[in-house]
Protein backbone atom coordinates (compact mmCIF):
# COMPACT_ATOMS: atom_id res chain seq x y z
CA UNK A 1 0.00 0.00 0.00
CA UNK A 2 1.43 3.33 -0.97
CA UNK A 3 0.62 6.56 -2.66
CA UNK A 4 2.21 9.52 -3.97
CA UNK A 5 2.36 13.08 -2.73
CA UNK A 6 3.65 16.10 -1.22
CA UNK A 7 6.30 14.89 1.32
CA UNK A 8 4.87 16.93 4.72
CA UNK A 9 7.92 18.84 5.82
CA UNK A 10 8.58 20.32 9.54
CA UNK A 11 8.19 23.91 8.18
CA UNK A 12 4.76 22.82 6.64
CA UNK A 13 4.01 21.09 10.69
CA UNK A 14 4.97 24.62 12.02
CA UNK A 15 2.78 26.73 9.56
CA UNK A 16 -0.22 24.97 9.05
CA UNK A 17 -3.46 26.07 10.96
CA UNK A 18 -5.52 23.25 12.55
CA UNK A 19 -8.75 22.43 13.73
CA UNK A 20 -9.00 19.78 17.06
CA UNK A 21 -12.81 18.52 17.20
CA UNK A 22 -12.48 15.87 19.49
CA UNK A 23 -10.64 17.03 22.72
CA UNK A 24 -11.46 16.28 26.19
CA UNK A 25 -11.20 18.99 28.89
CA UNK A 26 -9.43 17.14 31.89
CA UNK A 27 -7.04 16.13 28.74
CA UNK A 28 -5.68 19.57 27.89
CA UNK A 29 -4.27 19.57 31.66
CA UNK A 30 -0.60 19.43 31.51
CA UNK A 31 1.36 17.75 34.71
CA UNK A 32 2.97 21.15 35.34
CA UNK A 33 -0.87 22.55 36.00
CA UNK A 34 -2.60 19.27 37.61
CA UNK A 35 0.55 20.33 40.27
CA UNK A 36 -0.17 23.87 40.25
CA UNK A 37 -4.16 22.61 40.79
CA UNK A 38 -2.99 20.26 43.52
CA UNK A 39 -1.04 23.13 45.46
CA UNK A 40 -3.51 25.53 45.18
CA UNK A 41 -6.39 22.80 46.27
CA UNK A 42 -4.09 22.20 49.36
CA UNK A 43 -3.16 18.27 48.19
CA UNK A 44 0.38 19.14 47.91
CA UNK A 45 2.42 21.78 50.54
CA UNK A 46 5.59 23.10 49.96
CA UNK A 47 7.23 24.16 53.12
CA UNK A 48 10.58 26.06 53.08
CA UNK A 49 13.27 24.31 55.26
CA UNK A 50 16.65 25.96 55.94
CA UNK A 51 17.77 27.20 52.36
CA UNK A 52 15.87 24.63 50.78
CA UNK A 53 11.89 24.32 49.78
CA UNK A 54 10.59 20.49 50.55
CA UNK A 55 6.78 19.55 49.64
CA UNK A 56 4.18 17.17 51.25
CA UNK A 57 1.17 15.67 50.70
CA UNK A 58 -1.64 17.38 52.33
CA UNK A 59 -3.04 19.25 54.55
CA UNK A 60 -6.17 18.21 52.44
CA UNK A 61 -7.18 14.39 51.29
CA UNK A 62 -8.55 13.22 48.21
CA UNK A 63 -12.15 11.03 48.85
CA UNK A 64 -11.74 7.32 50.67
CA UNK A 65 -13.67 6.69 47.36
CA UNK A 66 -10.64 8.50 44.66
CA UNK A 67 -8.58 5.78 42.88
CA UNK A 68 -5.50 7.25 44.58
CA UNK A 69 -4.32 7.44 47.68
CA UNK A 70 -3.32 10.94 47.56
CA UNK A 71 -3.37 13.38 44.85
CA UNK A 72 0.56 13.52 43.98
CA UNK A 73 0.12 9.98 43.01
CA UNK A 74 -0.62 11.08 39.62
CA UNK A 75 2.37 11.96 38.91
CA UNK A 76 5.08 9.48 37.63
CA UNK A 77 7.96 8.99 40.50
CA UNK A 78 6.35 11.55 42.57
CA UNK A 79 6.76 9.14 46.13
CA UNK A 80 10.46 8.06 45.32
CA UNK A 81 10.63 12.22 45.09
CA UNK A 82 12.44 12.53 42.06
CA UNK A 83 10.17 15.59 40.98
CA UNK A 84 12.89 17.91 39.96
CA UNK A 85 12.34 21.54 40.41
CA UNK A 86 13.22 24.94 38.94
CA UNK A 87 14.53 27.96 41.21
CA UNK A 88 10.62 29.02 41.92
CA UNK A 89 10.16 25.56 42.68
CA UNK A 90 8.00 24.68 39.52
CA UNK A 91 8.16 21.13 38.92
CA UNK A 92 10.88 20.00 35.85
CA UNK A 93 9.46 17.16 32.79
CA UNK A 94 6.73 15.99 35.13
CA UNK A 95 4.72 12.89 33.74
CA UNK A 96 1.41 11.96 34.67
CA UNK A 97 1.26 8.24 36.26
CA UNK A 98 0.10 6.38 32.95
CA UNK A 99 1.87 2.81 32.18
CA UNK A 100 1.92 1.98 28.63
CA UNK A 101 -1.02 0.61 27.20
CA UNK A 102 -2.76 1.36 30.47
CA UNK A 103 -6.67 2.34 29.95
CA UNK A 104 -7.25 1.72 33.80
CA UNK A 105 -4.24 4.24 34.58
CA UNK A 106 -5.56 6.84 32.61
CA UNK A 107 -8.94 6.71 33.63
CA UNK A 108 -7.59 6.62 37.19
CA UNK A 109 -5.97 10.01 36.83
CA UNK A 110 -8.45 11.57 34.63
CA UNK A 111 -10.82 10.84 37.60
CA UNK A 112 -8.26 12.41 39.80
CA UNK A 113 -7.90 15.92 37.85
CA UNK A 114 -11.13 16.12 37.04
CA UNK A 115 -12.30 15.42 40.46
CA UNK A 116 -15.95 15.30 39.78
CA UNK A 117 -16.39 11.56 39.82
CA UNK A 118 -15.30 11.63 43.40
CA UNK A 119 -14.70 14.93 44.60
CA UNK A 120 -12.48 16.80 45.27
CA UNK A 121 -10.41 16.88 42.66
CA UNK A 122 -8.05 19.04 40.67
CA UNK A 123 -10.88 21.33 39.35
CA UNK A 124 -12.31 22.93 42.47
CA UNK A 125 -13.55 26.79 41.57
CA UNK A 126 -13.44 29.53 38.91
CA UNK A 127 -9.40 30.38 39.59
CA UNK A 128 -8.92 26.30 38.77
CA UNK A 129 -10.69 26.57 35.07
CA UNK A 130 -8.94 30.13 34.34
CA UNK A 131 -5.69 28.67 35.02
CA UNK A 132 -6.16 25.64 32.67
CA UNK A 133 -7.74 27.60 29.63
CA UNK A 134 -4.71 29.87 29.99
CA UNK A 135 -2.57 27.28 29.79
CA UNK A 136 -3.89 26.17 26.58
CA UNK A 137 -5.16 29.25 25.09
CA UNK A 138 -0.86 29.84 25.10
CA UNK A 139 -0.74 26.31 23.06
CA UNK A 140 -3.52 27.14 20.72
CA UNK A 141 -1.69 30.29 19.49
CA UNK A 142 1.35 28.51 19.74
CA UNK A 143 0.31 25.69 17.53
CA UNK A 144 -1.69 27.86 15.05
CA UNK A 145 -5.36 26.09 16.40
CA UNK A 146 -7.95 28.06 15.09
CA UNK A 147 -10.81 25.74 16.03
CA UNK A 148 -10.97 23.35 18.98
CA UNK A 149 -14.16 21.32 20.49
CA UNK A 150 -13.71 20.84 23.97
CA UNK A 151 -15.80 18.32 25.37
CA UNK A 152 -17.18 18.35 29.43
CA UNK A 153 -19.72 17.41 31.94
CA UNK A 154 -21.81 20.04 32.39
CA UNK A 155 -22.19 18.44 35.99
CA UNK A 156 -18.80 19.76 37.08
CA UNK A 157 -20.75 23.10 37.66
CA UNK A 158 -22.55 21.41 40.55
CA UNK A 159 -18.63 21.27 41.76
CA UNK A 160 -17.32 24.52 41.05
CA UNK A 161 -20.00 26.38 42.20
CA UNK A 162 -21.27 23.53 45.16
CA UNK A 163 -22.84 26.69 46.92
CA UNK A 164 -25.34 27.17 44.45
CA UNK A 165 -28.51 25.66 43.86
CA UNK A 166 -28.03 22.95 40.71
CA UNK A 167 -29.35 25.26 37.47
CA UNK A 168 -27.59 28.48 39.32
CA UNK A 169 -24.64 26.98 38.89
CA UNK A 170 -24.76 25.35 35.84
CA UNK A 171 -25.68 29.38 34.91
CA UNK A 172 -22.61 30.51 35.95
CA UNK A 173 -20.47 27.63 34.13
CA UNK A 174 -22.09 28.63 31.58
CA UNK A 175 -20.96 32.53 31.70
CA UNK A 176 -17.57 31.10 32.55
CA UNK A 177 -17.16 29.55 29.71
CA UNK A 178 -18.67 31.92 27.57
CA UNK A 179 -15.66 34.69 28.84
CA UNK A 180 -13.18 32.50 28.32
CA UNK A 181 -14.80 31.68 24.56
CA UNK A 182 -14.50 35.43 24.34
CA UNK A 183 -11.14 35.95 25.45
CA UNK A 184 -10.41 32.81 23.33
CA UNK A 185 -11.56 34.73 20.49
CA UNK A 186 -9.58 38.01 21.02
CA UNK A 187 -6.42 35.54 20.56
CA UNK A 188 -7.34 34.51 17.34
CA UNK A 189 -8.65 31.05 18.61
CA UNK A 190 -12.16 29.69 18.20
CA UNK A 191 -13.23 27.40 21.15
CA UNK A 192 -16.58 25.72 21.39
CA UNK A 193 -17.99 22.99 23.83
CA UNK A 194 -19.81 19.37 23.86
CA UNK A 195 -21.82 18.55 26.93
CA UNK A 196 -20.04 14.74 27.26
CA UNK A 197 -21.72 12.53 29.94
CA UNK A 198 -20.43 9.17 30.57
CA UNK A 199 -22.87 6.53 29.59
CA UNK A 200 -22.00 3.87 32.15
CA UNK A 201 -22.24 2.74 35.92
CA UNK A 202 -18.94 4.64 36.69
CA UNK A 203 -21.60 7.66 36.31
CA UNK A 204 -21.95 7.21 39.56
CA UNK A 205 -25.57 8.82 39.08
CA UNK A 206 -28.84 7.47 39.95
CA UNK A 207 -30.73 8.57 37.38
CA UNK A 208 -30.79 5.44 34.61
CA UNK A 209 -28.41 6.29 31.25
CA UNK A 210 -31.46 6.81 29.50
CA UNK A 211 -32.42 10.07 32.19
CA UNK A 212 -28.72 11.00 32.03
CA UNK A 213 -29.50 11.11 28.00
CA UNK A 214 -32.28 13.44 27.76
CA UNK A 215 -30.69 15.69 30.49
CA UNK A 216 -27.47 16.13 28.74
CA UNK A 217 -29.90 17.64 26.56
CA UNK A 218 -31.39 19.57 28.74
CA UNK A 219 -28.67 21.11 29.96
CA UNK A 220 -27.62 22.00 26.31
CA UNK A 221 -31.02 23.88 25.81
CA UNK A 222 -29.98 26.03 29.17
CA UNK A 223 -26.76 26.56 27.65
CA UNK A 224 -27.84 27.97 24.64
CA UNK A 225 -30.90 30.67 26.67
CA UNK A 226 -27.66 31.86 29.07
CA UNK A 227 -24.93 31.89 26.02
CA UNK A 228 -25.81 31.60 21.99
CA UNK A 229 -24.02 28.71 20.41
CA UNK A 230 -21.22 28.11 23.19
CA UNK A 231 -22.46 24.62 23.65
CA UNK A 232 -22.85 22.86 20.51
CA UNK A 233 -23.87 19.74 20.56
CA UNK A 234 -24.06 16.40 22.57
CA UNK A 235 -21.31 13.46 23.28
CA UNK A 236 -21.14 10.12 24.89
CA UNK A 237 -18.11 8.57 26.52
CA UNK A 238 -16.95 5.39 28.88
CA UNK A 239 -16.35 1.59 28.71
CA UNK A 240 -18.16 -0.34 25.84
CA UNK A 241 -18.40 -3.32 27.63
CA UNK A 242 -21.04 -1.86 30.16
CA UNK A 243 -24.37 -3.11 28.75
CA UNK A 244 -26.06 0.02 30.69
CA UNK A 245 -24.35 2.55 28.31
CA UNK A 246 -25.72 0.67 24.98
CA UNK A 247 -26.54 2.41 22.24
CA UNK A 248 -30.75 1.49 22.58
CA UNK A 249 -30.10 3.53 26.29
CA UNK A 250 -28.80 7.10 24.57
CA UNK A 251 -31.52 6.73 21.61
CA UNK A 252 -34.09 9.31 23.12
CA UNK A 253 -31.37 11.85 24.13
CA UNK A 254 -29.33 11.88 20.94
CA UNK A 255 -32.63 12.26 18.46
CA UNK A 256 -33.73 14.92 21.01
CA UNK A 257 -30.51 16.68 20.94
CA UNK A 258 -30.70 15.97 16.94
CA UNK A 259 -34.33 17.62 16.78
CA UNK A 260 -32.92 20.56 18.46
CA UNK A 261 -30.23 21.41 15.87
CA UNK A 262 -27.40 20.20 18.30
CA UNK A 263 -24.08 18.06 17.07
CA UNK A 264 -24.55 14.41 17.44
CA UNK A 265 -20.79 12.39 18.43
CA UNK A 266 -20.53 9.45 20.13
CA UNK A 267 -17.45 7.48 21.30
CA UNK A 268 -17.67 3.75 19.82
CA UNK A 269 -15.56 1.20 17.53
CA UNK A 270 -12.33 1.94 20.25
CA UNK A 271 -13.28 -1.18 22.62
CA UNK A 272 -15.50 -4.41 22.60
CA UNK A 273 -15.41 -4.63 18.52
CA UNK A 274 -16.99 -3.45 15.31
CA UNK A 275 -20.67 -5.47 15.92
CA UNK A 276 -21.00 -2.76 18.37
CA UNK A 277 -19.95 -0.50 16.47
CA UNK A 278 -22.73 -1.26 13.93
CA UNK A 279 -25.13 -0.88 16.59
CA UNK A 280 -24.64 2.72 17.86
CA UNK A 281 -24.78 4.09 14.01
CA UNK A 282 -27.68 1.65 13.63
CA UNK A 283 -29.59 3.41 16.71
CA UNK A 284 -28.28 6.52 16.79
CA UNK A 285 -28.43 9.79 14.31
CA UNK A 286 -24.75 10.72 14.60
CA UNK A 287 -22.74 12.76 12.51
CA UNK A 288 -19.74 12.04 14.13
CA UNK A 289 -18.09 8.67 15.82
CA UNK A 290 -15.19 8.79 17.93
CA UNK A 291 -12.41 6.81 17.36
CA UNK A 292 -14.30 4.05 15.51
CA UNK A 293 -10.90 2.12 14.16
CA UNK A 294 -12.34 -0.97 14.42
CA UNK A 295 -14.39 -0.83 11.22
CA UNK A 296 -11.91 -2.04 9.90
CA UNK A 297 -12.92 -5.55 11.15
CA UNK A 298 -15.99 -5.41 8.99
CA UNK A 299 -16.68 -3.87 5.26
CA UNK A 300 -20.04 -3.54 5.44
CA UNK A 301 -19.87 -1.07 8.74
CA UNK A 302 -17.44 0.87 6.96
CA UNK A 303 -20.02 1.22 4.22
CA UNK A 304 -22.59 1.84 6.77
CA UNK A 305 -20.49 4.88 8.03
CA UNK A 306 -19.66 6.21 4.64
CA UNK A 307 -23.24 6.09 3.57
CA UNK A 308 -24.70 7.90 6.40
CA UNK A 309 -21.65 10.53 5.40
CA UNK A 310 -20.90 9.99 9.22
CA UNK A 311 -16.94 11.95 10.16
CA UNK A 312 -14.58 9.68 12.26
CA UNK A 313 -12.35 11.35 14.38
CA UNK A 314 -9.64 9.59 14.67
CA UNK A 315 -6.96 10.10 17.09
CA UNK A 316 -4.01 7.33 16.55
CA UNK A 317 -1.62 8.35 19.37
CA UNK A 318 -3.52 8.09 22.51
CA UNK A 319 -4.80 5.10 20.40
CA UNK A 320 -1.55 3.00 20.28
CA UNK A 321 -0.59 4.69 24.44
CA UNK A 322 -3.62 3.47 26.07
CA UNK A 323 -3.72 -0.07 24.11
CA UNK A 324 -6.22 0.23 21.84
CA UNK A 325 -6.78 -3.77 19.74
CA UNK A 326 -8.26 -4.79 16.81
CA UNK A 327 -9.80 -8.16 15.91
CA UNK A 328 -7.25 -10.25 13.82
CA UNK A 329 -7.86 -13.74 12.15
CA UNK A 330 -4.75 -14.79 10.42
CA UNK A 331 -3.61 -11.13 10.60
CA UNK A 332 -6.24 -9.71 9.02
CA UNK A 333 -8.89 -7.16 10.46
CA UNK A 334 -11.92 -9.74 11.04
CA UNK A 335 -15.21 -8.93 13.52
CA UNK A 336 -14.91 -10.77 16.96
CA UNK A 337 -18.39 -12.68 15.78
CA UNK A 338 -16.22 -14.30 13.04
CA UNK A 339 -13.29 -15.33 15.05
CA UNK A 340 -11.12 -12.03 15.49
CA UNK A 341 -9.16 -11.96 18.23
CA UNK A 342 -8.44 -8.64 20.34
CA UNK A 343 -4.56 -7.57 19.30
CA UNK A 344 -3.07 -4.38 20.33
CA UNK A 345 -2.15 -2.01 17.29
CA UNK A 346 1.97 -2.64 17.08
CA UNK A 347 2.79 0.23 15.07
CA UNK A 348 1.66 3.29 13.65
CA UNK A 349 1.57 2.09 10.78
CA UNK A 350 -0.83 -0.79 11.43
CA UNK A 351 -3.11 1.87 12.67
CA UNK A 352 -6.39 1.34 10.63
CA UNK A 353 -6.23 5.04 9.72
CA UNK A 354 -4.27 4.35 6.62
CA UNK A 355 -6.10 1.67 5.32
CA UNK A 356 -9.47 3.50 6.02
CA UNK A 357 -7.81 6.52 4.36
CA UNK A 358 -6.32 4.98 1.22
CA UNK A 359 -8.12 2.41 0.34
CA UNK A 360 -12.13 3.08 1.43
CA UNK A 361 -12.24 6.47 1.63
CA UNK A 362 -13.46 7.21 4.67
CA UNK A 363 -13.97 10.68 5.76
CA UNK A 364 -11.15 10.99 8.76
CA UNK A 365 -10.60 14.42 10.85
CA UNK A 366 -7.28 14.22 12.63
CA UNK A 367 -7.76 14.77 16.47
CA UNK A 368 -5.76 14.52 19.92
CA UNK A 369 -8.48 13.26 21.90
CA UNK A 370 -6.42 14.23 24.91
CA UNK A 371 -3.46 16.10 23.96
CA UNK A 372 -1.80 15.97 27.81
CA UNK A 373 -3.70 13.39 29.43
CA UNK A 374 -2.60 10.25 27.93
CA UNK A 375 -1.43 11.32 24.28
CA UNK A 376 -0.28 14.19 22.41
CA UNK A 377 -1.23 17.51 21.14
CA UNK A 378 -2.87 17.78 17.37
CA UNK A 379 0.57 18.79 16.15
CA UNK A 380 2.50 15.95 17.47
CA UNK A 381 -0.65 13.76 16.21
CA UNK A 382 0.37 15.41 12.55
CA UNK A 383 3.70 15.16 12.80
CA UNK A 384 4.05 11.76 14.00
CA UNK A 385 1.67 10.45 11.36
CA UNK A 386 3.50 12.00 8.41
CA UNK A 387 6.83 10.64 9.90
CA UNK A 388 8.44 13.14 11.00
CA UNK A 389 9.13 12.26 14.37
CA UNK A 390 12.34 9.87 15.18
CA UNK A 391 10.00 7.49 17.86
CA UNK A 392 7.74 6.84 15.16
CA UNK A 393 9.44 4.74 12.29
CA UNK A 394 7.47 3.93 9.27
CA UNK A 395 8.59 0.54 7.24
CA UNK A 396 9.55 0.95 3.09
CA UNK A 397 6.43 -0.16 2.39
CA UNK A 398 3.71 2.65 3.77
CA UNK A 399 4.19 5.80 3.01
CA UNK A 400 3.49 8.30 5.99
CA UNK A 401 0.69 10.92 5.27
CA UNK A 402 1.23 13.19 2.73
CA UNK A 403 0.40 17.18 2.85
CA UNK A 404 -2.10 16.35 0.53
CA UNK A 405 -3.75 14.04 3.08
CA UNK A 406 -3.32 16.38 6.13
CA UNK A 407 -5.23 19.10 4.17
CA UNK A 408 -8.03 16.25 2.96
CA UNK A 409 -8.04 15.76 7.25
CA UNK A 410 -7.76 19.55 7.90
CA UNK A 411 -11.32 20.26 5.57
CA UNK A 412 -13.10 16.81 6.82
CA UNK A 413 -12.35 18.45 10.34
CA UNK A 414 -13.83 21.67 10.13
CA UNK A 415 -16.43 20.74 7.99
CA UNK A 416 -17.50 18.18 10.91
CA UNK A 417 -17.27 21.02 13.14
CA UNK A 418 -20.39 21.66 15.01
CA UNK A 419 -19.77 26.04 14.85
CA UNK A 420 -21.02 28.20 12.74
CA UNK A 421 -20.21 28.58 9.13
CA UNK A 422 -18.31 31.78 9.12
CA UNK A 423 -16.10 30.07 11.33
CA UNK A 424 -15.37 27.43 8.39
CA UNK A 425 -15.06 29.80 5.85
CA UNK A 426 -12.17 31.93 7.96
CA UNK A 427 -10.44 29.00 8.93
CA UNK A 428 -10.71 27.20 4.81
CA UNK A 429 -9.25 30.82 3.99
CA UNK A 430 -6.48 29.87 6.05
CA UNK A 431 -6.28 26.96 5.09
CA UNK A 432 -6.14 27.53 0.97
CA UNK A 433 -3.28 30.33 1.86
CA UNK A 434 -1.34 27.28 2.98
CA UNK A 435 -2.32 24.89 0.16
CA UNK A 436 -0.93 27.86 -1.93
CA UNK A 437 2.24 28.47 -0.05
CA UNK A 438 3.34 25.25 -0.63
CA UNK A 439 2.06 23.89 -3.90
CA UNK A 440 -0.35 21.75 -2.47
CA UNK A 441 -1.69 19.06 -5.08
CA UNK A 442 -5.27 19.29 -3.95
CA UNK A 443 -8.54 19.10 -5.45
CA UNK A 444 -10.03 21.15 -2.66
CA UNK A 445 -10.84 24.64 -3.72
CA UNK A 446 -11.93 27.05 -1.74
ZN1 LIG B 1 -12.63 10.79 23.38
Amino acid sequence: MSTVGTKFTNEMLIDIPVTDIHVHLPGIISPAVAWELGVRNGFITITTGQNQRVWHNGPKSLSINNPHEHYSDIFQNANDDKILFDNNYKPIDLAYHIEHRSFKDFDRVMATVQGHRFPPGGIQNEDDIRLIFDSYLKEATENKIFYTELQQNIKIAHNIYYNKKPKEARKCFFLLLNSIRQNFEAHGVYIRFLNCFNKTKAAQSNLSTHERALEAVDWLIEAQEVAHGLFVGIESAGHEKDPAGWPIHLKAGYEKAKALGFGCEAHGGEGIGSEHLSDIIDTLELSRIAHGFQMIEDLEVISKIKKKGITVCISPIINLMLGACIHLKDNIPTKKSDGGIAEYIEHIHLHPIFKLLREHHCKIALCSDNPHLGGVGIKSVIKILTGLSEAYEFPDEILPLTAEEVVEMSINSINAAFCHNIIKSQYKAKLSEFIKKYNIKTEYKN
